[in-house]
């Protein structure tokens, strides 16, 4: 093996040209064609190799699709084993060099630093921008007032500014967008975004790691806390109290705080009364579904993005039919672009009115991944714990396994966010976790069975 720096240029490139020559004669060329012509080596540091792909899309379905394949032409091209990245083109790949979980991992004596600036905008989306955010009567007052706190945070009456309204309507997009926005207008603010869940699972974890100071030193340090979906913050009352405080801490020093909730404050049940009050004393702005015009016009948005284009007529039958919650519009704009792409179908009203029928929307969103291992962990006699722990006993990975992939199948979570959930694991364990469900699945009735009865039960009673 030659070390990376050594390496002439030709040799990096050709280090991905011969796994794709493996995998060209272990697959289809169809497949070859579609999903692994397009790909091409960006860095090679002897342990990852980073590959660059059209978009997200692509990445995730190459990590769920093909990860096996993949790995298995690594191994017998490069002779042993590396880790694969895939980086979209649309968007720089995600810093994951720092999250408060990473505490378990550190030895001790050798902690990270808490301060560095690149440690806090770690989990925001890219493509999350003010320019790609339809503005329309629907949405108007809360985008003003999302600009007016990213132009100046912490300075304007909106502290906390509080976005609510139902699902898919924008929120996570336009709380994201006020910290793409604050750190490319002032870069070194420290941002940090967080879905409640996450800040709840940190919380837990630093008391069971003896941490509490460092996740509140933490969390008090940002400039900029954007925290997404308080709802999920009912009846956790030690994370509320934590919350209060931090909030109090961050807001008397002027810091920005913005939130995001799928309801409006008043109805926040199971929220503590002078958390209710803090967050009356900001700006309270809401989201509604989006109105004609607004919908086509993020139809069009998304079809001048990808290049594709895609009739008018398909367009306005989408607009006219999907109605309540722009995820599910755009996620048929997606079925149908990945089908004219992939299959040569024709985008015709027919076949918009197919996906428009077939994405019957499943509410995921109601059914947290607590839930889910609360659950599964009670279903196999366990306790909850043991779902985080590193444990590796027969049983316990078994149901851990089950577990991830219920959250996988059952809600609209990343990999990364379930990863999180379980101990902090990284997102190829869960990859990794979900393959031998599958091939369990196969395999053993007994726990094919159990699995069915589960997820039968998490979605009746979501
Ligand atoms: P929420 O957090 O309210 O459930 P999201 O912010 O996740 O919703 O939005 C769902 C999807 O719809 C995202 O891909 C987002 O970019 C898109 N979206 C929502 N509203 C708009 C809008 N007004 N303009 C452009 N895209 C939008
Ligand atoms: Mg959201």
């Amino acid at each position: 093996m030659i070390a990376a720096e050594t390496r002439p240029q030709e040799d990096l490139h050709s280090v991905w040209e011969g796994v794709l020559e493996v995998i060209q004669q272990n697959t289809t060329p169809q497949t070859y064609n579609t999903w692994f012509a397009p790909t091409k080596l960006l860095s090679d540091d002897e342990k990852t190799l980073r590959i660059n792909v059209p978009n997200n899309f692509f990445a995730e379905w190459l990590e769920s699709h093909y990860s096996k394949l993949i790995s298995n032409a690594v191994l017998q091209h490069v002779g042993e084993q590396r880790k694969v990245r895939f980086v979209p083109r649309d968007s720089k790949p995600v810093n994951s060099a720092y999250h408060p979980l990473d505490w378990k991992s550190e030895p001790a004596g050798n902690q990270k630093p808490l301060h560095t600036d690149a440690l806090y905008s770690t989990r925001i989306n890219e493509r999350y921008t003010f320019e790609n955010f339809i503005v329309g009567d629907s949405n108007n007052f809360a985008y003003a007032a999302s600009r007016a706190v990213a132009e100046s945070p912490g300075e304007t009456k909106y502290n906390p500014l509080i976005i609510y309204g139902g699902t898919g309507l924008g929120k996570t997009h336009l709380i994201q967008a006020i910290g793409n926005y604050s750190v490319r207008k002032k870069p070194g603010t420290r941002v940090y975004y967080a879905s409640s869940e996450t800040f709840t699972t940190h919380f837990i974890n630093s008391i069971q790691e003896n941490k509490a100071s460092e996740f509140s030193a933490f969390y008090r340090s940002c400039d900029i806390l954007l925290l997404d979906d308080i709802q999920f913050f009912a009846k956790k009352g030690k994370t509320q109290e934590e919350f209060f405080h931090t909030f109090n801490d961050l807001q008397q020093n002027k810091k920005q705080i913005v939130l995001t909730s799928d309801r409006p404050i008043n109805e926040l049940n199971g929220l503590e009364e002078r958390l209710l009050s803090r967050f009356n004393s900001g700006l309270v702005v809401d989201v509604q579904p989006p109105d004609f015009e607004t919908r086509l016009a993020i139809l069009r948005n998304k079809c001048d993005e990808s290049g594709l284009e895609i009739p008018a007529d398909v367009l306005e039958y989408l607009a006219v039919n999907l109605t309540s919650n722009v995820r599910i519009l755009e996620g048929a704009l997606t079925k149908i672009m990945a089908q004219v792409t992939f299959t040569a179908a024709e985008p015709t009203v027919e076949l918009a009115r197919t996906i428009a029928t077939e994405i019957a929307p499943p509410d995921k969103n109601n059914l947290s991944i607590d839930l889910i291992m609360t659950y599964v962990a009670k279903s196999f006699q366990l306790p909850i714990d043991q779902l985080r722990a590193k444990t590796r006993k027969r049983e316990i990975v078994k149901a851990r396994q089950a577990a991830m992939y219920l959250a996988k199948k059952l809600t609209n979570h990343s990999l990364i966010t379930i990863g999180l959930h379980f101990g902090g694991r990284d997102h190829t364990t869960v990859i990794h976790s979900l393959e031998n469900v599958g091939q369990r699945l196969k395999e053993d009735p007994i726990f094919a069975q159990k699995l069915q009865a589960m997820e039968k039960h998490l979605e009746y009673n979501r």
